[in-house]
């Protein structure tokens, strides 16, 4: 009998992946928050091939699998990693911030949502500089992490700027770069949308504003480490 096995968050003393994904406790909060429905004797159970058929096959019968956009491969992931975060760690996640986050995880690979990112600047010569420098950052981050194409801004000067670069002498230099960009995007383009119209974007750059030292983020997902705006 092994006795070195037990788990370190509620003291069972089998410790398996079935028991930190499926049996401890913090784990089955998560599950009960989350939008895949529990239901005891079926799931969770003590076994990881009952949940796992549970998961991949039973539950698609009843919903159909393309109406399935149960984030499960994503809560299980999210599990595993609070457990590793609170055992190598000491951080203890909320099970309410882990569902929305597996959440919003699953919408983007689903295609629906959208990758957001931030990041504040040092001071440049003027806001319209700052403006070209900021789509410059976005555009390189779609081209690495997405297959966006498409742009908003808030400002209608960025738009005339990218639409007639010559008429913008004093930021050839930045424009060139964006004009270099704009190649390896099969179909790009930018469109105003005024900041009322998009908070996610604003409460981000509020937030960014906000921090004193150099910040910088793109994601799926507002971290769970950013101060959330209050109308999210
Ligand atoms: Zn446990």
């Amino acid at each position: 009998m092994r006795c070195d096995n037990y788990c370190l968050r509620c003291g069972e003393p089998d410790e398996s992946a079935t028991h930190d994904i499926f049996e401890c406790p913090p784990a089955l909060q998560v599950w009960s928050l989350s939008a895949t429905s529990t239901s005891p004797d079926i799931f969770p159970v003590p076994s990881i091939y009952a949940n796992m058929d549970y998961l991949f096959w039973r539950k698609n019968n009843i919903l159909g699998p393309e109406l399935d956009r149960d984030p499960y491969p994503w809560l299980i992931w999210f599990i595993w990693k609070a457990r590793n975060d609170k055992l190598f760690r000491g951080i203890d996640r909320d099970p309410l911030e882990i569902v929305r986050h597996a959440e919003s995880e699953c919408q983007a690979c689903m295609g629906k949502a959208q990758l957001m990112g931030t990041r504040n600047h040092i001071r440049r010569e003027s806001p319209f500089h700052l403006e070209v420098e900021v789509l410059r950052w976005a555009m390189e981050n779609m081209l690495q992490h997405s297959t966006c194409q498409s742009f908003g801004t808030d400002c209608k000067e960025l738009i005339a700027m990218i639409k007639e670069p010559r008429a913008w002498p004093s930021f050839a230099t930045e424009l060139e770069s964006i004009e270099t960009l704009q190649i390896c995007f099969l179909d790009f383009k930018i469109t105003y949308v005024p900041r009322t119209q998009n908070q996610i974007s604003d409460s981000l750059a509020k937030i960014a504003r906000s921090f004193h030292r150099d910040f910088y983020f793109i994601g799926c997902s507002i971290p769970v480490w950013l101060p959330r705006p209050p109308q999210l």
